[in-house]
């Protein structure tokens, strides 16, 4: 059992938050909150937001704050988060954690835990230009560290496999950049609130996913 329920999982693309939000949310029953699949699900179904979203992405930019975090307060708001839920990608910049704040206390729920996801960017750089994922159920594969059964062939559910279009080398690259201009700056943020945890994603998926649940205790 895990004592902290309410995360947000911070640190660069391709760090693993969403590899170790899989088996989390499936063991501790909790919600997972990625807005990256929220945005990616929109532009699949053709909608004005994904729309409007998709440049943003495909330069490796930031969609604007007001925009995900509205699609971010509405699931906040839903029964399914009631137990527990992982912020996966959100918040990105100082004013998204703000609004998160903003909207949280609205609902009187406040974190439990940021989990700082902390690996060097030569080995981002591999694993996102290596990574694919599932068309139907978003499962993600790696072609070097965890390739499926079959090649592109998504092991649970048959899907087929794809490679993010905003994992190219030069949009990871510059996706690293904005991290580290935007994104980075929450770090200092949420370890003077108290709520700051630290794991080496640099770990295999297993030995990482046990580093954190020992933070999550
Ligand atoms: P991800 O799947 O988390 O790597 O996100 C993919 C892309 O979606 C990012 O490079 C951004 O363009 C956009 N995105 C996802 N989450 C956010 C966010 N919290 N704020 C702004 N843009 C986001």
């Amino acid at each position: 059992m895990i004592r902290k329920k309410n995360l947000v999982f911070l640190g660069p693309p391709g760090a693993g938050k969403g590899t170790l939000s899989a088996p989390l949310m499936e063991d501790e029953k909790l919600a997972h909150i990625s807005t990256g699949d929220i945005l990616r699900a929109e532009i699949a179904a053709g909608t004005e937001l994904g729309r409007s979203a998709k440049s943003f992405m495909d330069a490796g930019k930031l969609v604007p704050d007001e925009v995900v975090a509205g699609m971010v307060g509405k699931k906040l708001a839903s029964a399914e988060c009631a137990s527990g839920f992982i912020l996966d990608g959100f918040p990105r910049t100082v004013a998204q954690a703000g609004l998160l704040e903003e909207a949280m206390a609205k609902i009187g729920m406040k974190l439990d835990g940021v989990i700082l996801f902390d690996a060097p960017e030569e080995l981002l750089l591999k694993r996102l230009t290596a990574r694919i994922m599932c068309r139907k159920c978003n499962t993600g594969y790696n072609k070097i560290f965890c390739p499926p059964k079959k090649e592109g062939v998504c092991d649970k559910c048959g899907g087929e496999l794809y490679q993010r279009s905003d994992d190219s080398l030069e949009t990871a690259k510059n996706r690293l950049a904005v991290y580290r201009e935007q994104t980075a700056p929450l770090i200092e943020f949420y370890r003077a609130k108290g709520l700051l945890f630290t794991i080496d994603s640099s770990l295999p998926k297993q030995e990482g996913y046990d580093a954190l649940r020992a933070v999550l205790q």
